[in-house]
């Protein structure tokens, strides 16, 4: 089986927008988040303990709002982003369950109605029965995104890896978006990250990986069963290491 599995527990951080419609990537498609629960309830049928940070910027980042300022404060801002990955949460859970695939949804905020609250132990406890463990609400501070919280519940739940889903096939020397010349690197050190001023991921996020020895795997999401490469240790996007 080229997909077998090379992680045994991951903590996969699935941007917003893996959600979304069309080129801008908002709102929810039932259609897109049907095909990302469907890699997950596979990697989740060949043993694999996954744990998923979901962000919420297909529905609303914090930063939209800073030039109001003086009305909708940053913080609020920030706390209506984290409420916002609660319901890509809530439509990821329901779709892995219709495939029957069993899931709980953990909120870093406090939402009981809706979802249990975050608690390690717990989270362990559902992985090693083998169910999927959705964690929104990001840290359920404000100030950081979903990066952090994927590096802070990455490291406590001892993954074996970080796998940053997103929309960039690996980190490169320049932004390919603006550079023609732009390489990729398959491989590379934290140190390595640092001494080239590397975009990886939010700094207090990166340092945290780096502390922990948490590898991070950074790779496009739309590509074809990519998750489930990722996974199976196959050659794609960059892989951190120490
Ligand atoms: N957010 C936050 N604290 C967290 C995680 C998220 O304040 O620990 C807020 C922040 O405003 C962020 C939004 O929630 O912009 C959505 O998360 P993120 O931007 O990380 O989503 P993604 O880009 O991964 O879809």
């Amino acid at each position: 089986d080229p997909l077998a599995p090379h992680f045994k527990r991951v903590l996969l951080k699935l941007s917003g927008e893996s959600l979304g419609y069309g080129d801008n990537k908002l709102g929810i498609s039932l259609d897109k988040t049907k095909a990302i629960a469907e890699q997950l309830a596979r990697v989740a049928g060949r043993g694999v303990q996954l744990a998923v940070v979901i962000g919420g910027g297909n529905l609303l980042r914090g930063a939209q709002f800073t030039a109001g300022a003086e009305t909708i404060k940053p913080a609020t801002a920030d706390y209506m982003g984290m409420l916002a990955t609660v319901m890509n949460g809530l439509a990821l859970q329901d779709t892995l369950e219709a495939m029957g695939v069993e899931t709980r949804l953990q909120s870093a905020v406090r939402m009981e109605t809706v979802a249990e609250p975050y608690i390690r132990r717990r989270a362990l406890r559902h992985l090693e029965k083998g169910r999927i463990v959705i964690l929104a609400g990001g840290t359920g501070n404000p100030f950081v995104t979903t990066d952090t919280a994927a590096a802070l519940r990455g490291t406590e739940l001892l993954a074996d890896v970080l796998l940053k889903a997103t929309k960039v096939d690996g980190v490169y020397n320049v932004d390919p978006k603006k550079n023609d010349y732009a390489e990729k690197f398959d491989r590379l050190t934290f140190d390595q990250v640092i001494q080239k001023q590397l975009g990886v991921m939010d700094i207090g996020a990166f340092e945290m990986c780096r502390l922990a020895k948490l590898p991070i795997l950074v790779f496009d999401y739309k590509q074809d069963a990519a998750i489930e490469k990722a996974i199976a240790g196959q050659p794609i996007g960059t892989i951190v290491t120490g």
